[in-house]
């Protein structure tokens, strides 16, 4: 087994040569050559790969920053902030910048779980499945439980066995709606969103 020793003159040399410090003091810009290494030659920019850039905004609050979004033949390998945004001016904060983790996670549930009542497993069950059972007890309870006229005679028209908590991907467009229908629509009071606005 060969044993690479260096002699104390041999590594004085090498930080002399090789480290930031005294290269700096010798002139060299810390931006330059001083902070190249053998090492840092063989890397790539990360993006260099990529055939196609996409823009999107962040999924996650009210905030609204701006990304891009890097793909290499078809898959997503990358995604940052947006430099021309106003509002982010490129960057984005520890949630968004995990966006690129949101989308390609492979433990990502990409099908609905259901658990039936009493049922101790979850199931798996087409959406249009879902969507249907969602909608027929949101309008049970609701019709079970509505209240037109308090017994003072006060009209409410109202339910409070129903409430709504909306996530922060939910858009303006999406929450006028779902207040639109919940509230106008189902009598529901109860409802909130956990945006950071
Ligand atoms: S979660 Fe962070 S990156 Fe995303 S929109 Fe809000 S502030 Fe911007």
């Amino acid at each position: 087994m060969t044993v690479n020793r260096r002699t104390p003159g041999k590594r004085l040399r090498s930080f002399l040569r090789d480290w930031s410090l005294p290269r700096q003091m010798r002139g060299e810009s810390h931006k330059g050559a001083a902070a190249r290494s053998s090492a840092s030659e063989q890397l790539r920019p990360r993006l260099e790969e990529a055939d196609k850039v996409g823009t999107s905004i962040c999924p996650y609050c009210a905030v609204g920053c701006a990304q891009l979004f890097y793909a290499k033949e078809g898959q997503l390998i990358h995604v940052e902030g947006d430099p021309r945004s106003p509002i982010n001016q490129g960057t984005l904060c520890p949630k968004g910048a995990a966006t690129f983790s949101l989308i390609s996670n492979p433990d990502r549930l990409t099908k609905v779980k259901y658990r039936r009542p009493h049922g101790t497993e979850w199931e798996e069950v087409p959406l249009d499945w879902a969507m249907d059972r969602i909608a027929h007890l949101t309008k049970k309870t609701r019709d079970e439980t509505f209240v037109e006229t308090l017994p003072d005679g006060t009209q409410v028209n109202h339910t409070l066995s129903v409430a709504s908590l909306g996530g922060a991907t939910l858009d303006n467009e999406e929450n006028y709606l779902i207040k639109k229908v919940f509230s106008g629509g189902l009598g529901m009071v109860w409802i909130e969103n956990q945006a950071r606005v």
